[in-house]
């Protein structure tokens, strides 16, 4: 897979040097890429943003910048851009997978009060186009989501992870939260591990497990069990 992400704070994205994308780049899964927006600009100031057309607070990026880094970074492919922004669909472990299935992804990380709607709108010229939200907040550049989706996407290229099954029981892969996970010493400060878990009987940890992602989804995301296919057992438990 290919990324590129766009900024005019690149240096914000230093940790993808850092563990997991730089695994990645080493097992030769990521080529990645980081381009300063500022690249793009010809006057002394190098300036990317302007007043906002209709007055208001704050100013908006200017279109020609990235109209010139979109047409050079998909000058050889047609990639899938991602716009940051709140208004965009959110960011889910659903988007995550389709995005892994992806062989070239291109980042816009808006700033100030965004980015000039005619780059959004012209867009499809360039490939196809998903507006994404991290989440129901407002930050103050697209840099964190970019860093946040390219590490969800990264971990589940094929042959990225050792052990493959590591995925499959995580949260959000199915519809239920992760169970809860122990490690050594079997007490500590006075809290046991739970017994079934040390029972060596794999049926009664594999029906233990199942049980605990139920009762948490339940309890912590009633949202998910009525947002999903989960089943009527789980829609009662909600309900008590
Ligand atoms: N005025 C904009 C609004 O109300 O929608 C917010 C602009 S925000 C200060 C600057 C940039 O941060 C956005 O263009 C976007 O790229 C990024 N951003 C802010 N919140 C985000 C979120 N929840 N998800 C993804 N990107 C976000």
């Amino acid at each position: 897979m290919r990324i590129d992400i766009v900024s005019i704070f690149p240096d914000y994205l230093a940790p993808l040097e850092l563990s997991l994308p730089g695994k990645a780049r080493d097992k030769g899964l990521l080529d990645i890429a980081v381009h300063d927006l500022r690249r793009w600009t010809y006057d002394r100031h190098r300036t990317v943003d302007d007043t906002p057309y209709g007055g208001g607070a704050g100013m908006v990026m200017k279109p020609e910048p990235w109209g010139e880094a979109l047409d050079e970074l998909t000058a050889d492919s047609t990639p899938t851009i991602i716009f940051t922004t709140p208004s965009g669909e959110p960011f889910t472990q659903k988007v995550a997978r389709e995005l892994s299935a992806e062989e070239h992804l291109v980042f816009a990380c808006g700033r100030y009060e965004g980015i000039d709607q005619r780059v959004i709108d012209h867009a499809t010229q360039w490939g196809r186009v998903r507006e994404i939200s991290l989440g129901d907040y407002v930050l103050n550049g697209g840099e964190v989501a970019a860093l946040a989706v390219t590490e969800a996407v990264v971990r589940l290229l094929p042959g990225f992870m050792g052990n493959p099954d590591s995925l499959v029981e995580e949260s959000h892969e199915d519809g239920l939260l992760e169970y809860p996970v122990y490690t050594k010493p079997a007490e500590w400060r006075g809290h046991a591990v739970p017994p079934v878990l040390m029972s060596g009987n794999h049926g009664a940890v594999a029906a233990w497990r199942h049980e605990q992602r139920v009762e948490r989804t339940a309890r912590r995301r009633p949202d998910l069990v009525h947002a999903s296919h989960l089943d009527a057992d789980l829609e009662v438990r909600v309900a008590t």
